[in-house]
């Protein structure tokens, strides 16, 4: 990246002279990086700004595009309960252009229900938006089936692949793929820059959401960041060979993680599916411990509530919420993350830190001590989005 930020630092728009040349060059290399992951074409990677941007071109962009259509108008959406917020608010800022939004639920796993999704699909819908892979508790959903579904009901299919783009294959022909949204900090790559990928046969019409100078093809005004661009790009093609490496790496982080937890810690409960996930986190519940408690308290790791978009707002994960699981256990949701350079004896160190602390707050909390003599009382989880 560095040579784009000093000694081609042409604008990539620029077709005049050398400085832009090779700026557009590095830019086009990186579109072929990320659409070679993906088995797409170049020409169907349009870079953004990240993939909450992607997300809102995706959904606002069809929408705007197919709401006032003069011949087939359509005005519906379909989509998950533990979307991130981007696809969620995106959806809902339609609601005052006449567009309805299913929110589909998940079983308690975090898994949709394909016959669910297939029943909701009405001859109003005009997109189904699911996401790759949770950001709070690393499930994967059916693309697949997802994918086959849309294409037999004419539906558009957009996946918010910012959690699975290059941790687990996803090829946008083979699962029927419209749109994909792509994240570059969420692979290692720099922040501040994204990619959508929109496809060209059957081509997906869409309207901008940026308008101006009229780059990447009319679809994303605004000067493309080449450095940037070239983060993204080499990103991506590392998540690409290392992906094999990275999951086995972070499997073993995590099984190792849990033993010590299970081992040292009783009453932990674990969110979200264990066999269709990614192995790079795991979501517990330490009962009667408090996220907050946890993290202000196991000082010596970096770990969260939730995800780091709605962790400033101190309320329960709408995510874990949709998992149904009991209320007394939802603000006890801590996400634990293992990267590609998360040492086996940081993932180690983690464990014994994170139960020696829940072992003391729990001999500290009332809660805990009642809660062994009187069963608690189990209310229904009141989830914002059901
Ligand atoms: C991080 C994330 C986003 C937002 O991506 P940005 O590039 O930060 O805008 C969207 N969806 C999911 C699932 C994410 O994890």
């Amino acid at each position: 990246m560095i040579p784009f930020f000093s000694d081609i630092f042409g604008n990539p728009s620029s077709d005049t002279h050398t400085y832009g040349w090779e700026a557009s060059q590095a830019v086009e290399s990186a579109r072929q990086q990320i659409a070679s992951v993906v088995g797409a074409k170049p020409e169907e990677i349009f870079f953004t700004s990240g993939a909450s941007e992607s997300n809102n071109l995706a959904i606002k962009g069809t929408a705007q595009f197919l709401i006032n259509h003069p011949i087939r108008p359509k005005n519906h959406i379909l989509t998950c309960a533990t979307e991130h917020k981007s696809v969620l608010e995106s959806c809902r800022s339609l609601e005052k252009n006449g567009v309805h939004t299913t929110y589909l639920p998940v079983n308690g796993l975090g898994i949709i229900d394909l016959d669910q999704l297939s029943e909701n699909i009405t001859d109003q819908t005009f997109l189904v938006s699911i996401m790759a892979v949770n950001n709070e508790i690393g499930v994967i959903q059916n693309l697949k089936e997802i994918g086959k579904i849309c294409r037999s009901k004419n539906v558009y299919f957009h996946v918010d692949a910012a959690q699975g783009f290059g941790k687990i294959k996803i090829n946008v022909d083979e699962n029927n793929i419209d749109m994909m949204s792509i994240s570059s900090h969420k692979i290692y790559g720099p922040k501040g820059v994204g990619a959508i990928y929109i496809r060209k046969r059957p081509k997906v019409k869409l309207f901008p959401i940026l308008h101006g100078g009229g780059q990447e093809r009319g679809i994303r005004s605004g000067t493309v960041p080449s450095a940037l661009c070239v983060g993204l790009g080499e990103a991506a093609e590392i998540m690409d060979k290392e992906r094999e490496k990275d999951w086995q790496h972070a499997l073993i982080l995590r099984n190792k993680f849990l033993d010590i937890i299970m081992r040292e810690c009783s009453e932990v409960h674990i969110n979200g599916c264990m066999e269709k996930r990614v192995p790079i986190n795991v979501n517990l519940c330490f009962s009667c411990v408090e996220s907050e408690g946890l993290m202000t308290c196991a000082k010596d790791v970096a770990i969260s509530a939730g995800s780091a978009c709605s962790s400033a707002f101190l309320e329960p994960s709408y995510v874990i919420c949709a998992l149904g699981i009991t209320e007394d256990l939802i603000n006890t949701a801590t996400r634990i993350s293992f990267g590609r350079n998360t040492t086996e004896e940081e993932a180690e160190f983690a464990a014994h830190h994170i139960a020696e602390t829940v072992n003391r707050l729990r001999r500290m909390s009332p809660l805990w001590d009642s809660k062994n003599n009187r069963s608690l009382t189990r209310f229904p989880c009141h989830c914002p989005m059901k």
